[in-house]
């Protein structure tokens, strides 16, 4: 095992990679911008490097000060977290060049997965379903209309390089699809700097389910079964959940999707923790939508469910242990849920609200945990996403989580700042959400 790490990323998952750390005995080195100076994170880490200032391309995406802060720190290895530099190849070449080991995927799988277009190929190769679409990039809107054409409308524009929900648009016709294309390629350009788009059938009202893997250097690969996210604002997820309702409603539904998932696992030759998202029609049916080659967001309710440590895990891995678990050491304690405190306005279309936590008390009980990024005067900006804190309940069953989460939302304090809380509340109540009745457009319509 490392005898220490760096983690290049701030709030809520640098706090709790720190976490596992501790508990596994590796010293931690922070790194912080001067925005952070008071943040969590940086007082919990044994060590904590300022490494710029607050804007992200100078400080947390700044790749020199942070191999810097690395050298200087004498650390093995270095976490990304999600977000920021997690998905970055380069960046990964960066860190081995440094001789340190990136905790994570090699990175030609990085940019294979990267490459959304790409990887939707690979998959359909490996055998994997895939949603009908164009076979790679398209080249322009004649090419795009030919193929919309065929598909039939509706169809979503997307980003090859997309991720967070950006550079996807829908088009329900002919008519609207240049436009599509256009707002897709203008978003691309501007977010990842790659106009690069392909098509999608839009599958109506699906359900997000995706299934977590784990893979060891060795080729030994298992799946931690699945979550599902259907509860989404602008194509991201606000409220996560394992195992998904779906898995009950649809038989021998886990079995195929987790077959898939770890044959592309197989066929890519994946290593350390990942995750396939698949969407799920309201017939039942899967298709492949990506895979992300980090830890996800919504970690914590596999790992309430299956009693495991995932960061943990991907120490391991990456420090070239073998991965000791076999598929039949895992298996699905009752079900868990998890709500993301956004600090943003539900009834303002969802948009960021910073702002200063005058107050700030985390709910305790049976069930319930949270991660956080903020604390009592933690000043909210506008620097970096919204998310500050993220509750998850687990209960021997479904209803018995929902109810521990409401009691714990009812109980947490949060002074002077707008966030989802009641929306979160609202919608635990909801007979769509309690029946496990909803699909990714159903959150939007109850906010419209
Ligand atoms: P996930 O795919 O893990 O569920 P999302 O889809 O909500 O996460 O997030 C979309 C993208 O934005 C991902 O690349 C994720 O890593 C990034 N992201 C989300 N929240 C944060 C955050 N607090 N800080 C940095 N990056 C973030
Ligand atoms: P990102 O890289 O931004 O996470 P994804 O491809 O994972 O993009 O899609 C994000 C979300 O967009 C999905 O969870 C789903 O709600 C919606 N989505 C993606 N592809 C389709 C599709 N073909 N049909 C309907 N909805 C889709
Ligand atoms: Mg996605």
């Amino acid at each position: 095992m490392f005898d220490s790490i760096l983690i290049a990323n701030r709030g809520e998952i640098a706090a709790r990679i720190i976490r596992t750390c501790k508990s596994i005995g590796v010293r931690t080195v922070a790194v912080y911008s001067e925005a952070d100076a008071s943040a969590p994170h940086v007082a919990a880490a044994d060590e904590a490097v300022e490494i710029g200032p607050a804007h992200v391309t100078k400080s947390y995406l700044n790749q020199e000060a942070v191999l810097q802060a690395a050298a200087d720190h004498d650390v093995d290895a270095i976490h990304p977290g999600y977000g920021l530099m997690s998905e970055n190849p380069e960046f990964v070449r960066a860190v081995e060049d440094a001789g340190l080991v990136f905790i994570g995927p090699r990175p030609e799988v990085m940019e294979l997965m990267g490459d959304k277009a790409r990887a939707r190929a690979f998959a359909e190769e490996a055998g994997v379903p895939v949603v009908p679409g164009s076979d790679g990039p398209v080249e322009n809107a004649d090419e795009a209309k030919k193929i919309a054409e065929s598909l039939g409308y509706p169809v979503l524009v997307k980003a090859s390089a997309g991720g967070g929900g950006i550079g996807m648009n829908l088009a329900a016709n002919e008519k609207k699809l240049e436009k599509a294309i256009k707002t897709s390629i203008r978003r691309a350009e501007s977010a990842f700097g790659d106009p690069t788009f392909y098509i999608e059938k839009y599958v109506e009202n699906p359900r997000h389910v995706e299934i977590q893997v784990l893979a060891d250097n060795d080729g030994h690969a298992v799946h931690f079964f699945e979550r599902e996210c259907s509860v989404q604002r602008r194509h991201q997820k606000v409220i996560e959940e394992a195992p998904s309702p779906a898995s009950t409603r649809f038989d021998g539904l886990r079995d195929r999707m987790t077959k898939a998932a770890l044959a592309l696992v197989e066929a890519s030759e994946y290593t350390n923790a990942g995750t396939v998202e698949f969407i799920v029609s309201p017939d039942g049916e899967f298709y492949f939508i990506e895979m992300n080659t980090r830890l996800q967001v919504e970690h914590p309710v596999t790992e309430m469910i299956t009693g495991e440590d995932l960061v943990a895990w991907q120490l391991r891995i990456a420090a070239g242990e073998s991965l000791s678990l076999a598929q039949e050491d895992l298996s699905i304690d009752g079900s868990a849920i998890e709500c993301r405190i956004y600090a943003e306005n539900p009834d303002k279309r969802f948009m960021p609200a910073p702002g200063n936590i005058t107050e700030w008390i985390e709910p305790t009980g049976d069930g319930i945990r949270v991660d956080s990024g903020v604390t009592a005067n933690t000043k909210v900006t506008p620097y970096y996403d919204p998310l500050i804190a993220k509750v998850i309940a687990h209960g021997e069953s479904r209803m018995q989580a929902i109810e521990r989460m409401k009691k714990a939302l009812n109980e947490m304090t949060i002074g002077e700042l707008t966030t989802n809380v009641p929306m979160h509340l609202a919608v635990l109540s909801k007979e769509q959400f309690v029946d496990g009745h909803v699909h990714t457009g159903w959150l939007e319509t109850e906010y419209s």
